[in-house]
């Protein structure tokens, strides 16, 4: 039977005693990690927004794991990769979020997935893909621990523990699934991806949580509790329902419940649940009202790759040695040139290149709709 622990926690002033107490409640971390294990902390880096916004994990809660984490014996590494939209988002996103600066200072490791390599994996018993790219650092690890915060979602009505291993996926297979354009198909997807990455740990942020248009685009609400558990399923179990949802409903909880990984009913240690719930508004969302085959038909227009600059190209061949799916082909003269149809946009080869030889190449959508969303940002 799995355990969930909720600690109150008002503010983030008391973040690390909330935490502890949060863990102890289950019996500490001395089963789950071992000396030496190397610890991928999974932190929600969504979007280069600052903590006050309420869309990343606050920096205070991942600062406090990786100190746990040294002090259980092992050797904390904090990842993530960003956004679906355009490259470079990680970076900015693990600065914005104080998450790269916390985590630093506590004595952790940063990895940006983006840029960190992809291996193509076999999926078992898959619902929707047979295989996927994931980021080499959670198949590298030996522990991974998800550091989700309790939000809404426009797709998924709720984001937690197990939808925040969606980050761990390349650009170009986090769009594949989008384009499943149905919650349910959506759901079954992030199970595929669960079903690679079986966290051993989860601890959420949910002192302030995210209502309304989440998982970006929502509003900051003082929610004030800290949730733990080795059960990723059973803490979106607890705490969909802790902010008023039907845990049921929820499209990646019942996507993981069909792959069978934990039960539907975890027990509750610490604060008790009535004590503890409160109502989160819905996302506004309105996603599936766009018919897939029409999602589809733009998301064709969206595209944006690498594309090697032959001017600035000094033939070493470093973007093709790191690009996985061998999509940077050396030609018989000995120029480089990317395959579109095998690229999975995760920009390692952007990322390699000593001569920033490697530009981005927009359709004349994505030029239009993300000059419009910088536009926003500024203004
Ligand atoms: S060409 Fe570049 S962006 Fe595309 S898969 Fe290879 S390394 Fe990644
Ligand atoms: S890494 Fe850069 S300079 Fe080297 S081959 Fe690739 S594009 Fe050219």
């Amino acid at each position: 039977m799995s355990k969930v622990s909720i600690v109150r926690c008002p503010d983030y002033s008391d973040t690390r005693k909330a935490i502890v107490e949060a863990i102890d409640l289950l019996g500490g971390l001395k089963d789950i990690i071992h000396s030496g294990d190397r610890v991928l902390l999974k932190p929600n880096i969504l979007a280069a927004s600052p903590p006050e916004s309420a869309a990343t994990t606050h920096p205070f809660v991942v600062a406090s794991m990786c100190e746990l984490v040294i002090q259980a014996g092992g050797k904390p590494i904090v990842g993530d990769g960003a956004g679906i939209s355009r490259p470079g988002a990680t970076a900015k996103a693990l600065k914005a979020s104080g998450i790269e600066e916390a985590a630093i200072r506590a004595g952790a490791q940063v990895v940006n997935f983006e840029t960190a390599g992809f291996t193509l994996v076999d999926i078992p018993d898959h619902l929707q893909f047979r295989k996927l790219y994931i980021a080499n650092p959670v198949l590298e690890a030996d522990i991974v621990i998800s550091l989700p915060k309790l939000k809404t979602h426009e797709l998924t009505y709720y984001t937690g523990a197990v939808k925040n291993f969606f980050g761990v996926l390349p650009l170009k297979c986090r769009k594949e699934i989008h384009f499943l354009g149905k919650r349910d198909l959506f759901g079954e997807a992030v199970a595929d991806i669960y079903s690679i990455v079986r966290p051993s740990f989860a601890l959420m942020d949910g002192v302030i949580g995210m209502e309304g248009n989440g998982p970006s685009h929502g509003n900051p609400i003082n929610s004030g509790v800290i949730l733990a558990s080795e059960d990723c399923v059973s803490l979106d179990i607890v705490a969909s329902e802790l902010i008023g949802f039907d845990p049921l409903k929820i499209p990646t909880t019942a996507g993981v419940l069909k792959k069978d990984f934990a039960n539907q009913c975890p027990v509750i240690v610490g604060t008790p649940l009535k004590e503890a719930k409160m109502k989160f508004k819905k996302s506004g969302g309105g996603v599936t009202t766009v018919p897939p085959f029409l999602t589809r038909s733009f998301g064709k227009y969206f595209t944006i790759y690498p594309r090697i600059n032959r001017k600035k190209c000094t033939r070493c061949g470093a973007c093709h040695l790191n690009c996985s799916p061998h999509a940077v082909e050396r030609l018989e003269d000995g120029e480089f040139r990317i395959n579109e149809g095998k690229c999975i946009l995760c920009y390692c080869c952007r990322e390699h290149c000593p001569n920033n030889a490697v530009d981005i190449k927009k359709s004349l959508l994505a030029t239009l709709l993300t000059e419009k969303e910088n536009l926003i940002r500024r203004t």
